[in-house]
């Protein structure tokens, strides 16, 4: 069962995806199996065949997971490229990959979209993609054939649990996004982890609110659930807090994934009506301080789990557990399916509770990073652990406690400081709504605190109030020398905070 055919393929009628509209679509099992089986002949006919790089530039939707999967099948190379991209980015990534088609959405060619035109100065194919209600299938347009001219009728090919179905690229907080090939083995792995620790079931229905061009949407919120027989809840468009809950209670959703800056947007909107039926919350991707924690725990009556992952472990590595388990705030909780470690520099094991880098070993991993030898070299211990640049500890019942980014660390004279504690200890004043964390130069000490504050609507505070408000909960020398006060806080396209960039953005404001 280790490729992503052995779960697609269905011959069932029960719901596999809701795509909200008027009127929706909603696509069984049978139907999802038969249109993948009919875009991988699509996809065969114009030439793709083992390895072939599968550029999917398309917002999430249902012609998205139906080319995503395809893809695979046909053993070529899926590769998500975020649609918002400028046309420098999509060059990037589609003469990285050396993309043999670029799929983008309808009239993208007549308006000469980025994708096209980064497309066609690679020799991609560039093919439109989209469904057709009056045919009731999924669309392969070929608009241009590129260096696939006289390529087409490849073999209908089937994958292989060490394939490559999937390069995604990482989120680019602390440098240039490292490009990751995952296996089908990898994803599978992923997909029985998340299932196992969410005890997902085929009456669970998850609400898709994350980009399926990151590991996060693609493997918790869509490739996990379906291969737990549920169905998940596509919407198009963008988000919005009354947008979510109306199509999360029409459609009866039973759970979501999301980042901390969505929870944060759903909890400032009013309680739906009627009361969603949430059976749990998962956060993941970024720190959840735990006083939204526990805001979120109190208006949804739900509980929340925090979760950690990353792109290279092909998604999830920890997940807080269900009740009767218990869940910790500020914790992303237990190893689930992986084995973990906390490593020295040297590649030894430190002593519970000791902090160090969090290493992890498991099917999940990516067998390294595609064209970046460097990197490769420093990220696997000579035991096969994979350095995730974390940094971390594990307690004597195995919560992990993330301190935050090794490069991203605040060296103070020698006494490195956690910015993710700062950020949630600063966080609890009831004026502030976000803190974030980073170094500032120190003629003394080399570098020093500085924090970047976003206040609550309408809230006023002084610096020098809030710096001895931060004085009475935590240690001296941690608290800030610099506070800057602004109204939005920098984000990546997945909701991460970069804390190179706030720091940057903040400085400037000294002048
Ligand atoms: P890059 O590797 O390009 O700098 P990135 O590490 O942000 O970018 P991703 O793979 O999307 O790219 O994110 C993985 C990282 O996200 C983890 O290594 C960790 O730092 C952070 N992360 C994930 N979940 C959590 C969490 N629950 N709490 C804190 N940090 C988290
Ligand atoms: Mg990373």
């Amino acid at each position: 069962m280790a490729t992503l055919a052995n779960y697609f393929s269905k011959n069932s009628d029960s719901t596999a995806i809701i795509v909200p509209g008027s009127p929706p679509l909603t696509i069984s099992y049978r139907q999802l199996s038969a249109e993948i089986l009919s875009f991988q002949h699509k996809l065969a006919a114009l030439g793709i065949s083992v390895s072939s790089a599968v550029s999917i530039a398309l917002p999430n939707s249902y012609e998205f997971i139906i080319a995503f999967i395809a893809a695979s099948w046909q053993r070529g190379i899926a590769a998500p490229l975020n649609p918002a991209y400028k046309q420098s980015e999509f060059e990037f990534y589609i003469s990285d990959l050396s993309s043999a088609v670029t799929l983008v959405p309808k009239g993208a060619v007549a308006r000469d979209d980025p994708a096209v035109r980064a497309a066609r100065k690679y020799q991609a194919a560039i093919a439109e993609c989209y469904w057709d209600p009056s045919s009731q299938s999924v669309v392969l347009d070929v608009k241009e054939k590129g260096k696939l001219t006289g390529m087409g009728n490849a073999t209908i090919e089937i994958a292989r649990p060490d394939d490559v179905a999937l390069v995604l690229h990482t989120s680019g907080t602390t440098g240039r996004p490292k490009a990751v090939p995952l296996s089908h083995r990898n994803l599978t792995r992923t997909m029985k982890n998340i299932q196992q620790t969410y005890a997902l079931s085929p009456s669970d229905r998850t609400m898709l609110v994350m980009p399926l061009f990151h590991v996060h949407g693609l493997l918790a919120a869509f490739l996990a659930p379906l291969g737990s027989g549920g169905s998940a809840i596509v919407p198009t468009g963008g988000f919005s807090a009354s947008k979510f809950w109306n199509d999360y209670n029409t459609h009866g959703g039973t759970w979501y994934t999301a980042v901390p800056t969505m929870h944060q947007i759903l909890l400032k909107h009013p309680l739906p009506s009627p009361k969603p039926n949430i059976r749990f919350i998962r956060s993941c991707s970024s720190p959840l301080s735990p006083k939204v924690f526990h805001e979120l725990e109190a208006k949804f009556e739900a509980p929340v789990l925090e979760a950690y992952a990353m792109t290279e472990a092909a998604h999830q590595m920890t997940s807080n557990p269900l009740p009767p388990g218990s869940r910790r705030p500020g914790s992303v909780g237990v190893a689930q399916g992986v084995e973990l470690k906390i490593l020295d520099q040297s590649g030894k094991e430190v002593p519970i509770g000791s902090e160090a880098e969090i290493c992890i070993r498991g099917e999940n991993v990516t067998s390294g990073y595609i064209n970046n030898d460097s990197a490769n070299a420093s990220s696997f211990t000579d035991g096969g652990f994979f350095r995730t640049g974390d940094q971390g500890r594990v307690d004597s019942e195995g919560y992990v406690t993330i301190t935050g980014r090794i490069k991203e660390l605040i060296n103070k004279g020698g006494e490195k400081i956690s910015p993710v504690e700062l950020d949630n200890a600063i966080a609890q004043h009831e004026d502030v709504a976000e803190a974030v964390s980073f170094a500032v130069e120190d003629e003394h000490y080399g570098q020093d605190v500085g924090v970047a504050v976003v206040l609550k609507d309408g809230k006023k505070l002084e610096a020098d109030v809030l710096r001895k408000w931060i004085a009475e909960r935590i240690a001296k020398f941690k608290v800030p020398k610099k506070i800057y006060f602004t109204d939005v806080m920098p984000k990546t396209a997945t909701g991460k905070v970069q804390r190179r960039m706030v720091s940057e953005i903040m400085m400037k404001k000294d002048g």
